[in-house]
């Protein structure tokens, strides 16, 4: 019997370590991992520079409080900066974290220039944004917020409807959140002139535009964020997953503009930018925002989508589409995404569903060839024997 609640509906299957891109589990099989604990493990498992990184800082220095100047997240915090459009950060833990300081800080924005009432954000219908109250009422999910009471302030219109979007904004909304590549909804591309659109829409209406960045940004789409191609400046970005490797970190990136309503005491988080996530944050980062390592991630998904696309073309009564970007691949199916799923991880390997009958495959970042390959043929031998 298990203590832990039941509010996850848990494989029946557990792991003792991993290594690159693979899981071995307690009864002795060895698994391709094929969503990286949900985008978070970019480097795939057991990275030796993330050991030594973990050792090394273990041995000085932990936690201390935000009191106090901590100088592994100064350093982070001026990386992300330099790399990005961003002016300031703030540290947090997680990804709900992260989109709930955002939304905190458009607020506080508008306060402070003297406009109380703007507090509304916009957000696309069934998006994901995270777990707590305020943000499983951003979602706009019935599935998420029933039976949670209510949260307001937020309001939604349909992905893809743009007469809806722009009729929705009113004098009291404050910014539009949208994630970049919707991860959960289902992997869809929010394109390139739709980004520039919505900064376009923004600027007009004097609102501010969040993009979230949790599952999508950090190298994962090929750009270390993925609305880098369209040359649009949000101005507020949540980051989580796939910056801290698995360890647990999360952070707020804004512009200088926004950044007036974040005085002291505004907000805070005891274990946010702690030195411990800040060394782990620092060694992720160096790896991934190279223009080598970037390169390599759209090699990798150059290859994983060709390849997808022929296993389309060759079962076109199982695979509908195959979507996403980098390495953040949604495969749409016309079967049970449920059963297909099993069945990949009963052949070893390890995929994740999103919503739209979708089966997400996000690998390490630095996935080999190889492994992709072996990916491909069990997805093959499952098609095969799918009817
Ligand atoms: C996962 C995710 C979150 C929430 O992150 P947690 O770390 O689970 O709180 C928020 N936004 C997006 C787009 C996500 O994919």
């Amino acid at each position: 019997m298990s203590y832990l609640a039941k509010n996850y509906n848990r494989k029946k299957i557990s792991f003792k370590h991993g290594k690159g891109s693979y899981l071995f589990s307690t009864d002795g099989k060895k698994y391709l991992d094929m969503l990286s604990g949900i985008a978070v493990n970019s480097l795939g498992h057991a990275h030796p520079k993330l050991i030594k990184t973990i050792r090394d800082q273990s041995k000085k220095l932990w936690h201390v409080s935000n009191a106090f100047q901590i100088p592994e997240g100064e350093k982070l915090a001026k990386k992300l900066c330099q790399k990005t459009f961003a002016d300031y950060v703030i540290f947090q833990n997680s990804g709900a974290e992260a989109t709930e300081a955002a939304i905190k800080i458009a607020r506080k924005y508008f306060y402070s220039i003297g406009k109380p009432n703007k507090t509304k954000i916009l957000c696309i219908k069934n998006s994901f944004h995270g777990r707590t109250l305020a943000t499983i009422f951003a979602s706009g999910s019935k599935k998420m917020t029933e039976g949670f009471g209510h949260v307001g302030g937020f309001q939604h219109f349909v992905f893809g409807d743009h007469k809806s979007l722009k009729k929705k904004i009113t004098k009291n909304t404050a910014a539009i959140m949208v994630e970049t590549i919707m991860g959960e909804g289902g992997i869809k591309v929010i394109p390139d002139w739709c980004l520039k659109g919505l900064r376009k829409l923004c600027d007009k209406k004097k609102i501010l535009l969040i993009l979230d960045e949790v599952q999508c940004g950090i190298s994962r789409s090929g750009d270390f964020f993925a609305f880098e191609k369209s040359k649009v400046k949000p101005d507020i970005v949540p980051i989580a997953k796939g910056i801290g490797g698995g360890f647990p970190i999360g952070a707020v990136l804004m512009n200088k503009k926004v950044a007036i309503g974040m005085t002291p005491g505004t907000h805070g988080s005891t274990f946010g930018g702690n030195p411990l996530a800040m060394a782990v944050g620092n060694t992720v980062m160096d790896i991934v925002s190279t223009k080598k390592f970037l390169n390599n991630v759209k090699k990798s998904s150059k290859y994983f989508f060709f390849h997808l696309n022929k296993l389309k073309k060759r079962y076109p009564n199982i695979i509908k589409e195959v979507r996403g970007r980098g390495l953040l691949i949604g495969v749409q199916l016309s079967v049970d995404q449920n059963k297909f799923i099993k069945k990949l991880m009963d052949n070893r390997l390890l995929t994740i569903r999103a919503a739209e009958n979708v089966v997400r495959i996000l690998p390490p970042l630095n996935v080999k060839i190889k492994e992709i390959d072996i990916a491909l043929k069990i997805i093959d031998k499952v098609c095969s024997e799918t009817k």
